[in-house]
């Protein structure tokens, strides 16, 4: 069944309430969620599904269930599962998910900095990084902190878009990952764009303005083969 995503038009939401929709071995679902489902290279969203009497059951991860839109908060080994039907709070690891939107708003700032097609990447609560097809000789630590951090610096609000199938098939140069296709089935796709620097789809959570994310370090560059070399970023603070 699928889940309202209340994310998708406010990823700020750290809680609110859900009914039960289904209690299986994978997980529960849910009427509607704030949790994020690991998907495009970003992480899954950690918490607590809060029930009437108090307890907490706490979600270790969340997951993309195989209905479109469906999502399955996976609890915690041993954790008690809450009932069909029953109203839940829900409440969102925040510190971990605005530290995830930081990084990946800074990954599509960076995609921009280093113009190469975009063969991999992931999004952690700790560091980012994307894959691109490029020589190795053109990636430079130093620089691309300096120049992602310099569009940083501009303090541009984040907008989000949605297109049809049909206008994303007529603008392939719109999608700079090779690896991750953007999805489909609805007829429409989301795009995240930031005015003056990138446009792509994106179905993650971001910063509504790229000066939330701080600054960006690299943490190393090095090939994992030959259509891969890997940047890995962590924010600055
Ligand atoms: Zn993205």
């Amino acid at each position: 069944m699928a889940t309202e995503l209340l994310f998708r038009d406010d990823a700020y939401l750290r809680s609110a309430t859900a009914r039960v929709t289904a209690v299986t071995p994978q997980g529960v679902e849910l009427d509607r969620t704030i949790f994020y489902a690991q998907s495009g290279g970003q992480a899954g969203d950690t918490g607590h599904l809060v029930r009437a009497s108090g307890e907490r059951l706490a979600v270790a991860d969340t997951r993309k269930g195989e209905a479109l839109d469906s999502v399955v908060h996976i609890l915690a080994p041993g954790s008690a599962a809450p009932e069909v039907g029953e109203t839940l709070a829900l409440e969102i690891d925040w510190a971990r998910r605005y530290a995830l939107m930081r990084l990946h708003t800074a990954l599509h700032v960076m995609s921009c900095v280093v113009v190469a097609p975009v063969t991999g990447g992931n999004i952690a609560a700790d560091k980012a990084r994307l894959d691109f097809d490029i020589d190795m000789s053109l990636l430079d630590a130093a620089r691309i902190t300096s120049e992602t951090n310099a569009l940083i610096g501009r303090g541009i609000e984040t907008e989000t878009v949605w297109i049809s199938d049909a206008e994303l098939d007529a603008r392939p140069e719109l999608v700079k990952t090779m690896s991750v296709q953007p999805p489909r089935g609805t007829g429409r796709v989301r795009l995240l764009r930031i005015p003056g620097i990138d446009l792509q789809p994106c179905g993650g959570t971001h910063v509504r303005n790229i000066a939330e994310i701080g600054g960006i370090r690299v943490l190393r560059i090095r090939s994992e083969g030959k259509r891969n070399k890997r940047v890995e970023i962590a924010l600055a603070d």
